[in-house]
């Protein structure tokens, strides 16, 4: 009967479920403190310190020792568990890895979500729902049309009914993630490149105001709460994401930089790019907007430190070429990305979206998962 207690793996954790949330549902279903389970588990053959609570921190870290405990506890290799639970792959910065075993509850490394409530089923409690690690494409359940947020009691999201492009963008990046290895990668210097316009006043035109008018009806927040959620520019981001990995479009802007220098491939670019996100007038605009910039706007432009990269007589082939310096990215916080796209004080968008729970979760943003070449 003791045994059956303290059994976890009678409780699976799901797929990219962060190991507290994990260890939470475990123990909420017999009534017993997260902290005495883990002290069971962890305590098998000598002394165990656990620093923090769960109510400290989301996530729970455990050093090597500790990670040999829990997989001899639930009879479940460790790349099993690691590929269930990502947290365990590697030791926190913070714990020390020695003889002991260590535990930590620490607020996690990684955007994270709260899954799909019908997705789950009987694993989402009321006021618990599964934490998941999003990665690079898992924050929109296609099934129910919800973009996924970061909420740990309540499973909310965005309704997706009322925004197909945003579905339809969310396919294509699904399909990008799968088949171009430095797919997420590109995702991310594309985000860098749309923000580049979005700062320049481009939130001002129609097909991104009436996306504003739409979100912001579904989370019944104000517009200026829903303008710096990465869900606004999320379509144009995954269209430019997808020219920016393809190869023929490569070489055809390797030509024309070769005939015509650099200005011509970004020339050639924009109109692509303005042809697929249905602004035929990009081009134009950004040129009269670059006459008016200064020189360090232009050398700080990710575009142009991509076409760089792309046309350089050498060539580059590894990840090289989807970095994003930090003065070109899209902004982490959400306070900050308000100050550039909205009239009202950072501070007031910040506490509404929160409110909606709309300051967490996926963000195009580089994460600390390891390439694609390399294995935890
Ligand atoms: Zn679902």
């Amino acid at each position: 009967m003791h045994d059956l207690v303290l059994t976890p793996v009678r409780v699976p954790p799901l797929t990219k479920e962060l190991t507290g949330s994990w260890i939470r549902r475990a123990t909420a279903r017999y009534g017993l403190p997260a902290q005495d389970l883990l002290r069971g588990i962890l305590a098998g053959r000598g002394r165990v310190q656990v620093t923090g609570t769960p109510s400290t921190g989301l996530e729970l870290f455990l050093n090597t020792p500790a990670r040999a405990e829990l997989t001899r506890f639930t009879g479940l290799p460790l790349d099993r568990l690691t590929g269930l639970l990502p947290s365990l792959a590697a030791t926190h910065e913070r714990l020390v890895d020695d003889e002991i075993a260590r535990a930590a509850w620490y607020v996690p490394r990684q955007a994270w979500v709260a899954a799909c409530p019908p997705c789950t089923g009987r694993a989402c409690q009321p006021g618990r729902p599964v934490l998941v690690y999003p990665e690079a494409a898992g924050h929109v359940c296609q099934r129910h049309q919800r973009w996924l947020l970061a909420h740990a009691e309540n499973p909310a999201s965005i309704p997706l009914r009322t925004l197909p492009e945003v579905l339809g963008a969310h396919r294509r990046h699904l399909v990008l993630v799968r088949a171009h290895p430095w797919g997420a990668d590109a995702v991310v210097l594309a985000a860098a490149v749309v923000w580049s316009w979005q700062v320049q006043g481009w939130q001002s035109e129609a097909i991104w105001q009436d996306r504003v008018r739409r979100v912001a009806a579904v989370m019944r927040c104000s517009p200026t709460a829903v303008m710096p959620h990465a869900l606004l520019p999320y379509p144009e981001t995954i269209a430019v994401a997808r020219l920016l990995v393809d190869h023929r479009w490569q070489q055809r802007l390797r030509e024309a930089a070769a005939g015509d220098g650099l200005r011509s491939a970004a020339g050639l670019f924009l109109q692509e790019a303005g042809r697929r996100i249905n602004r035929p007038w990009l081009t134009d605009w950004l040129t009269a907007r670059t006459r008016v910039s200064c020189k360090d706007v232009v050398a700080g432009d990710p575009l142009h430190q991509w076409l760089q990269r792309i046309t350089a007589a050498t060539g580059i082939t590894s990840d090289g070429l989807w970095t994003v310096s930090q003065t070109a990215a899209r902004p982490i916080e959400y306070s900050d990305r308000a100050s550039f796209l909205t009239q009202s004080r950072p501070r007031a968008v910040y506490d509404e979206a929160k409110e909606a729970s709309l300051t967490g979760g996926w963000e195009p943003v580089p994460s600390p998962r390891p390439g694609p070449a390399s294995s935890p």
